[in-house]
């Protein structure tokens, strides 16, 4: 499943980013709070941090530092998957940028510029829009730069399966065989090319790997026995052939495949991870290796049902997973994440799930709606201490495996990356709340209680509201059958106003789970009220709301506004529109009414009642408003694009090369990790 990204999910960087988090009542609160360390154009970095890391044991800590290695180890394979350039390029540019002595100054602006750009989206190729971006030097201060750095000891030995550049011919070689994909804005224009031009098909156009010189129709009944991680191309024979992903057994029976160098490394770092995992994730961990040493799709079911099954503190993801790079839908990139359990959250969303029964009498709905027996979700809130290949802080929420047939009989595992999530806000919410908020009470109570508020919205909307109702015999096998296109936006509107409605509710109080009662609602209140406004922003064209999340964020806020007058209230001040919370008790009266009125509509599947709702409320907006909303934003030069900077983890190790001591640091320039996370193949270090 795609993953949520927070650019189409969030409610919109007002410190109602959603999944935002850390709050005094549920989490402890993050001492450092400047997490933007560079800004690049229109990309920021943001660190991510992992507080929970201090409270692990020393072996969990063990366990971390390894993964996080593994994590490491696959990073250079996105690279190349996404462009035939792409691991030659990440060369040239880390050992320029790791010997900068003697570079003509105004040229290494430029250079180093353009790298962290390019680490960034893994690339050359804008990660969400696929586009190719250009430098701003030249071709020929490139070739001196690469020249003088080279006479610094650059390139002098192989990085990874590049052979080093001993003389400088051999980097003019080189800097020629990239000349066009540097700086040639026709030459492989996107990633994935989902309208090409010119001729070409969605493969042909696309600059990613995965069927270098082949064409959909050179493709057509073909069968691959790799789906998911192979290179198919044509054999010298004429014959389609699939190169597939692997590192090889020890014992040689399956050879080496694609991207051996990297797969290998990476397993030697499971193996050591896995003598300090619990027996349940050792297995897991051990069916990964045997993956990524045999290619073998039966050892990565192994691997998804045992990984499924465990909840580890510490968790992990590594291997070929989403498939939308592919325009065949078929390849899957090469991803990474290590997790640690956000404790306090978790346990506040397991404690609500043990009272679903509660909340579900208290639900403003016809009896005839509610539950009396509940199978909740299992949702895992986590802080993440890396992410590598094509996994990046705007994922905010994931729900793997993707493998049907793992999860029809395991279930899945629902993560919330708070640790993101709480970056992505830390680095630009409280510019945006002192430009859209009504007035000072507003914007003192986002800045106090907004975090909370929208941590305690998410476990609340995960928790007790998806879960929540229950359906006429009409509709027993589900709603969206009857309920279609609009079947999304009432879900999603179905659980934030069990959120909006329950957090008022004193069974909070006593479970521990909010802080200021008061405060925290109305904030909740003021981000539900203002972000219809905020979130046109995200919609620069045209005068309608597609995105479903968009949706029922405004049908909630136009729809009280309408139907309990008093409630939130739209003025002007100094030319500017505001949107402000007259009532907070009528606002949810609103709240109640709607919430009945779409349980109702989900119960009874009740397409006409959901449409019109939808299309009076929901989709419709002013785009003069719009414009004067983007012309704030603007102003407020906010980042647009986001990189997270990852945990530094280093480890010293006894005479047995056992772990003995683990810390984290965060690094205070990206180019530092980027720099570290290249060294592991051989590039020569600084000196
Ligand atoms: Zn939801």
């Amino acid at each position: 499943m795609k993953p949520l990204n927070s650019a189409f999910f969030s409610s919109l960087l007002l410190s109602l980013i959603i999944f935002a988090v850390a709050t005094p009542a549920l989490c402890q609160p993050d001492k450092a709070s400047n997490v933007l360390v560079e800004r690049v154009a229109d990309a920021a970095f943001v660190q991510l941090h992992a507080p929970s890391f201090q409270a692990l044991t020393p072996r969990q800590q063990a366990l971390a530092y390894w993964l996080a290695q593994a994590s490491i180890a696959i990073d250079p394979i996105f690279y190349d998957q996404m462009s035939a350039y792409g691991l030659q390029q990440k060369r040239l540019l880390e050992e320029i940028m790791a010997h900068p002595r003697g570079i003509d100054p105004e040229a290494m602006a430029k250079i180093a510029e353009f790298a962290k750009l390019f680490w960034a989206n893994r690339g050359n190729h804008n990660d969400l829009t696929s586009q190719k971006f250009l430098p701003a030097f030249t071709f020929d201060q490139l070739e001196k730069a690469a020249l003088v750095a080279q006479k610094d000891g650059a390139f002098r030995i192989a990085y990874a399966d590049l052979p080093p550049l001993k003389k400088p011919a051999d980097v003019k070689r080189e800097l020629e065989s990239l000349r066009a994909s540097l700086f040639d804005p026709a030459f492989e224009p996107m990633i994935t090319a989902k309208s090409p031009v010119g001729g070409k098909d969605t493969i042909q156009a696309s600059s990613n790997t995965f069927y270098p010189g082949l064409s959909l129709n050179d493709l057509k009944g073909f069968q691959e026995k790799y789906p998911l991680n192979s290179r198919v191309v044509r054999a010298a024979d004429g014959k389609l052939t699939e190169l597939v992903y692997r590192a090889g057994t020890p014992d040689g029976k399956v050879p080496p495949g694609l991207y051996a160098t990297y797969l290998k490394q990476a397993n030697a770092c499971f193996e050591k991870a896995r003598v300090y995992a619990e027996p349940a994730q050792a297995e897991a961990i051990g069916h990964l290796i045997r993956y990524y040493q045999t290619g073998e799709y039966a050892e990565w079911v192994a691997f998804g049902t045992a990984w499924v099954q465990n909840d580890a503190t510490v968790d992990f993801d590594n291997g070929f997973i989403e498939v939308y790079r592919d325009a065949r839908g078929a390849k899957g990139s090469s991803q990474s994440f290590v997790t640690i359990t956000d404790k306090p959250l978790s346990t506040a969303m397991k404690e609500l799930a043990e009272n679903a029964g509660y909340f579900e009498q208290k639900a403003p709905w016809d009896a005839k709606y509610k539950l009396t027996s509940f199978k909740l979700p299992v949702v895992k809130a986590v802080e993440t201490l890396i992410e590598t290949g094509d996994f990046s802080i705007t994922t905010i929420g994931d729900n793997l495996p993707n493998e049907n047939e793992i999860h029809e009989k395991y279930g899945s595992k629902n993560f919330l990356f708070t640790g993101s999530d709480r970056a992505l806000d830390e680095a630009t919410g409280k510019t945006a709340i002192a430009e859209f908020a009504a007035g000072p009470a507003e914007i003192e109570r986002a800045s106090k209680y907004g975090r909370e508020a929208s941590s305690l919205l998410t476990a609340l909307h995960e928790v007790i509201g998806h879960g929540s109702g229950k359906l006429s015999e009409r509709v027993s096998g589900g709603a969206q059958p009857f309920l279609k296109e609009y079947f999304s936006t009432l879900e999603e509107g179905r659980a934030d106003l069990m959120a909006l409605w329950n957090v008022w509710d004193p069974k909070l109080k006593e479970l521990g789970l909010i802080s200021n009662q008061e405060e925290v609602a109305k904030a909740m209140y003021d981000s539900a009220a203002l972000v219809a406004l905020s979130q046109l922003r995200r919609i620069p064209h045209g005068d309608t709301i597609e995105e479903d999340h968009a949706r029922d964020r405004q049908l909630i806020a136009h729809y009280i506004a309408d139907k309990v007058p008093g409630s939130i209230e739209q003025f002007t001040r100094d030319g500017k529109t505001y949107v402000r919370v007259a009532d907070y008790q009528k606002m949810r009266q609103g709240v109640g009414m709607l919430l009945a009125e779409l349980m109702r509509i989900k119960a009874e599947g009740d397409y006409d009642a959901i449409k019109a709702l939808v299309d009076k409320y929901g989709v419709h907006f002013d785009p003069a408003l719009r414009d004067q909303v983007l012309a704030r934003y603007k102003k407020l030069n906010l980042p647009t694009y986001f990189a997270g900077v990852n945990a530094r983890l280093t480890a010293s190790f006894g005479k047995n090369g056992e772990v003995e001591k683990v810390e984290i640091h965060y690094w205070d320039d990206p180019v530092k990790q980027y720099l570290d996370y290249g060294a592991m193949y051989g590039r020569n270090l600084a000196p």
